[in-house]
């Protein structure tokens, strides 16, 4: 409860989250480049810095939660960077989704200039943003876990240790990837059915109850109806928008790449949701891919 933390980022979910901390007992400083951010802040018990590097002079524990890679290692580097500003044996927390590789680069860095970090992604949106229930996958030594499990408890419910440097950002982009293979299937078999003249209770009534049974079924079901709290019940208002999918699945195929590993729906997915999103999908929930799928499916038919 002592611990001082730097929060850097107070977005959509880093302000939520900053402010659960407060709520906690820490004694937070934050900064966000947005003055409307910081105004939150304020109103949510966060002193307000100057800088990034203000923020973490004299803090036990900085957080990070920023929108890309880019923006971590920006932060992270330089002279007016949190690295340099911040005490030796400082714990960095990194809570962004960013690709594995900048995971590993930010530990690498934060381990040169004396300090200690763990990725430590989440999953959960912005319900469990403000709710404090999120899902945290942490990548690093068993000793800095530790050390951070008490912070990330103020903020989540589930607290997985996932391995070493890297670890948090891998186990989720691969669980994304099985979500975004998986809501496409659904959504094809759905489509499908449409056309076989299923009804789509009878098709959910059979499948959530077979082999075909998975999240993206039972709980974010595409079409309205069998799931009454689903996203397609509310014209696909987000839940989990198409943009967010695309990035993780971006995230997914440079995994892919760089570990050399041949996964071609995988691959597929992102292609899918990639295009998805340059449309009107950006601010659509996922689910949403329904929608493009039967489209494209008219368009043949009328060939
Ligand atoms: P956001 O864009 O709302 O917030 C990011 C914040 O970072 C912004 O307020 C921005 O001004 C700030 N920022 C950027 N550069 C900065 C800098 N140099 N110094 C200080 N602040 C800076 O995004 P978000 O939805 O809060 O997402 C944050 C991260 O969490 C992303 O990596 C995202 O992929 C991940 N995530 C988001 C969700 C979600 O549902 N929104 C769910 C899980 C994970």
């Amino acid at each position: 409860m002592s611990k001082t933390v730097a929060f850097i980022g107070l977005g959509h979910m880093g302000g939520p989250m900053a402010a659960n901390l407060a709520k906690a007992g820490y004694a937070v400083t934050g900064f966000d480049l947005v003055p409307a951010a910081l105004q939150a802040a304020r109103e949510n018990g966060i002193t307000v810095a100057d800088s990034a590097a203000a923020a973490a002079r004299g803090a036990d524990v900085v957080i990070t939660m920023l929108p890309a890679g880019r923006h971590v290692l920006a932060v992270y580097g330089g002279e007016d960077g949190l690295l340099a500003a911040a005490r030796p044996g400082t714990l960095f927390l990194d809570c962004s989704t960013i690709a594995v590789d900048d995971a590993r680069t930010a530990h690498g860095l934060a381990a040169a200039a004396g300090h200690r970090g763990l990725d430590a992604p989440v999953s959960g949106g912005t319900v469990g943003a403000e709710a404090g229930t999120l899902t945290f996958m942490a990548g690093g030594s068993a000793e800095d876990f530790a050390e951070a499990l008490p912070v990330l408890q103020a903020m989540g419910k589930r607290i997985v240790h996932c391995g070493g440097p890297g670890a948090g950002q891998a186990a989720k982009v691969c669980n994304n990837m099985i979500l975004g293979v998986s809501m496409i299937a659904v959504s094809e078999a759905f489509v499908l059915g449409e056309e076989l003249g299923l009804s789509h209770e009878a098709l959910f009534d059979v499948a959530a109850n077979a082999s075909g049974q998975c999240w993206a079924l039972t709980t974010n079901c595409p079409v309205p109806g069998p799931v009454p709290a689903s996203p397609a019940n509310r014209d696909y208002a987000p839940g989990f928008a198409g943009a967010l999918m695309a990035k993780d699945l971006g995230l997914a195929v440079q995994a892919l790449e760089l570990a050399g590993v041949d996964a071609r729906l995988g691959s597929m997915a992102e292609e899918i949701y990639r295009r998805f999103a340059a449309g009107e999908g950006a601010e659509r929930d996922f689910s949403g891919i329904i929608n493009e799928i039967r489209a494209n499916s008219k368009t043949k038919e009328t060939v």
